[in-house]
């Protein structure tokens, strides 16, 4: 049985883009997946890809956490039913149907109204959960070198090439994931047709809201648009937005070292586009400044952050269909 492996080695060392192809093809389209679980973790892995330290190590906690926002949005927010089979519950969608239960949390409830003290209870016993059925089962089912894992460490450590990769294909892999999740949901369940799941599935991970970003942002940033240089003014009443430098659709995360302030008409003007080359150089002074002051009052936002991962981002996302470069002064 490979789904209660506690230990796996990166099994080939030397892996071309081909080989990681032939994984993902056979894991999306050949391998028996009876539960949603693998996709959810493959969603989460994607959603935490530069939450890695240098050595590329994620930790249980961010992979887990995003890891039962996902569910929580599709069990409880969404009622879906998470396994092939009619009778038997997947064991995860049980403990997150217990838990709310037992705190009587109302039916539609998303995860990000969660008491942040339930969030770390929940996110707990999904992490004990997660890391004996998902961990060995999707390393096995993608050929055994996507990472390496000791479930007596609180961490997963990813194989170069295959982290390269996904950074290169993040945009397609995400898409294909979302309508593989969306697939088997509909199969499942008694839905109408794939769109409507597919949008559900989506924007599952998605924050209700950056207001919690806004606050840092403007508490520290000076209060302009980053990209027309207009004074943002919450007294006067004209609306600040907060932006993703990288787009959400690419990146599909929410960092503070990717976010920044800007007026309305520049923020839905540059939509789904990438700014111009000078305001990545921005950005990064940006950042400096203000990890520097965070770090003053002991604030994590930055603590998985360096410079080359907003310039990977920057550089990879031509090559994930992001091609259209923007300026405020177009
Ligand atoms: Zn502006």
């Amino acid at each position: 049985m490979s789904w209660n492996l506690k230990i796996g080695e990166i099994q080939q060392s030397y892996i071309t883009d081909e080989d990681i192809w032939i994984a993902l093809n056979n894991f999306f389209f050949r391998s028996n997946v009876t539960m949603s679980y693998k996709f959810g973790l493959l969603k989460s892995f994607l959603e935490n890809l530069y939450m890695v330290n240098e050595k590329l190590e994620l930790n249980y906690d961010h992979l887990f956490y995003s890891f039962t926002k996902i569910y929580w949005n599709l069990v409880i927010h969404h009622s879906l039913w998470q396994s092939s089979s009619k009778t038997q519950k997947s064991s995860i969608q049980k403990i997150i149907e217990e838990f709310a239960k037992s705190y009587s949390i109302p039916q539609d409830l998303t995860f990000d109204k969660l008491p942040s003290n339930a969030q770390i209870e929940i996110v707990k016993k999904i992490k004990k959960a997660g890391k004996r059925y998902v961990i060995g089962a999707f390393y096995s089912d993608t050929g055994k070198f996507f990472y390496e894992f000791d479930l007596k460490l609180e961490y997963l450590r990813f194989n170069i090439p295959v982290y390269k990769f996904i950074q290169r294909h993040q945009r397609i892999i995400t898409y294909m994931t979302n309508y593989h999740l969306a697939l088997f949901l509909e199969r499942n369940n008694q839905i109408p047709n794939i769109n409507y799941l597919l949008n559900k599935v989506e924007n599952v991970s998605k924050r209700e809201s950056l207001n919690h970003f806004l606050t840092i942002l403007y508490q520290y940033e000076e209060k302009i648009c980053f990209y027309c240089g207009k004074p943002l003014n919450v007294a006067k009443n004209n609306l600040i937005h907060v932006d993703h430098f990288i787009p959400w659709s690419f990146i599909q995360s929410d960092n503070l070292w990717n976010l920044v302030l800007s007026c309305q008409t520049c923020n839905l003007k540059k939509n789904d586009k990438l700014a111009e080359e000078v305001y990545l150089n921005n950005i990064l002074g940006r950042n400096e400044d203000l990890a520097f002051k965070l770090k003053e009052d002991n604030q994590p936002h930055f603590e998985f952050y360096n410079q080359e991962k907003l310039i990977d981002l920057y550089k990879f996302s031509n090559l994930n269909g992001i091609s259209e470069v923007w300026s405020p002064y177009m």
